[in-house]
């Protein structure tokens, strides 16, 4: 049976796996909508390789070269946040959500309320909009598949399993590119240092996300909605080998994990297969080969964005949403050189203690906090903090 698809984000990393497992099995899908920020060649080539009905660019100044992209086609080209949200209120059987940021949380929310698969990817959306994101998925019928691959890992480790007998859920986590580095090292951390990770290729934001270790603790607020066993059974362990994704441990002392290659695509076919399993071109693990599976407790003295996010979400309200802005800020910050590596998660935190907004009832409340977030975090920016 041909399913239908959009994904949002078409142009990134994720997109790319997403695109390249839909390219091995080209007959079983219908494509409807791809989406972009900036790249409009790059849009324009997979919308028209796809056969797209319609592809969008948020950015309103990449439209003139995504029309041009796709002159001689019929595939609708639009531009903007309204745009974005349309093309994702169209509806699909699956919606991969692989925007970065809270940049996805609006699409995301549309193409929730057609129900259908969410395929998410864009963790920072459910971080961000937490309950108001959960109760529109039960509102609107629609299935939420985690694809991060730890939480994928925890989803396909639940199966068959009553939540209720969970002990512990625990999050593997590599310990990104500065694992070993001294408090000094961190100091002087480059861009180019930080976006090289050792075992995943991946955009830069969330690079950065893992040298920093906010990576996980955004996941940890992640899987708090995704897998109500409350904050107390969240643990992270760090794990260099990427190989076991995570682990549930169950109360009669049996624990499952869930182990494969570091290649995206495993858990995206996963959520893109589910219920069924579909074939990936992903080489099967070789255990004998890769010989030791090492773990270690995560030291937050070095990298404490995960304890900052344990207590955002402890803190709940407008407190995960203000923190994934603020962290947006500086990884972006960093980026362009204005500020250092450790200075990334003390403005998050500096953020994070000024008066917060009420809770979020609803998008439009999420969206105002994190506009707010931004401007402080922008603020601070500019100044020592
Ligand atoms: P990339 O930076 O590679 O790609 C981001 C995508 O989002 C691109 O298509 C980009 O368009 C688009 N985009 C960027 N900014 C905006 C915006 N303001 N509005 C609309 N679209 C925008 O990111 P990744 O693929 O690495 O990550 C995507 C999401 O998946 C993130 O939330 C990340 O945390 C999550 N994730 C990623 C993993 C990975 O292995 N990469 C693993 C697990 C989760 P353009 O190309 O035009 O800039």
């Amino acid at each position: 049976m041909v399913r239908s698809i959009s994904v949002l984000g078409a142009t990134g990393s994720i997109g790319a796996s997403t695109l390249d497992l839909i390219r091995r099995n080209r007959a079983d899908w219908r494509v409807v909508a791809l989406t972009a920020n900036g790249d409009a060649a790059g849009l324009a080539k997979l919308a028209r390789e796809f056969g797209a009905e319609v592809a969008v660019v948020a950015d309103e100044a990449a439209l003139p070269a995504l029309r041009d992209g796709l002159s001689g086609t019929n595939i609708h080209a639009a531009a903007g946040a309204s745009a974005l949200v349309e093309a994702a209120a169209r509806g699909a059987d699956v919606t991969v959500a692989a925007i970065v940021g809270c940049a996805g949380l609006a699409p995301t929310m549309a193409a929730i309320e057609q129900g259908g698969v969410i395929a998410l990817a864009n963790k920072e959306a459910l971080v961000s909009a937490g309950d108001v994101m959960t109760a529109a998925v039960a509102k609107h019928g629609a299935t939420l598949l985690p694809v991060d691959s730890e939480h994928n890992a925890i989803f396909q480790c639940l199966a068959g399993n009553d939540i209720a007998h969970v002990h512990a859920i625990t999050l593997t986590a590599s310990g990104g590119p500065f694992r070993d580095w001294t408090l000094d090292q961190l100091e002087r951390a480059t861009p180019a240092e930080a976006v090289k990770h050792p075992n995943w290729s991946m955009g830069a934001k969330i690079s950065v996300d893992s040298a920093t270790m906010m990576n996980k603790g955004l996941e940890f607020i992640e899987a708090f909605h995704l897998f109500p066993v409350g904050v107390e059974r969240l643990r992270i362990i760090v794990h260099p080998q990427s190989v076991v994704h995570s682990m549930v441990e169950y109360r009669d002392g049996s624990t499952l994990a869930q182990l494969g290659p570091s290649d995206m695509r495993v858990p995206i076919a996963s959520a893109l297969a589910w219920p069924a399993r579909m074939h990936t071109p992903c080489a099967p693990l070789d255990l004998a080969a890769i010989g030791q599976l090492t773990f270690r407790a995560p030291d937050e003295t070095r990298f404490p964005a995960t304890c900052v996010a344990r207590n955002a979400v402890i803190e709940g309200g407008a407190a995960p949403a203000t923190m994934n802005a603020a962290n947006e800020i500086a990884v972006a910050a960093f980026l362009d050189g204005q500020i250092g590596f450790t200075r990334i998660v003390q403005s998050v935190e500096a953020v994070l203690a000024r008066a917060l907004l009420p809770a979020p009832g609803c998008l439009d409340d999420v969206i105002a906090i994190d506009a707010e977030a931004r401007v402080r975090a922008r603020e601070l920016m500019e100044t020592a903090i």
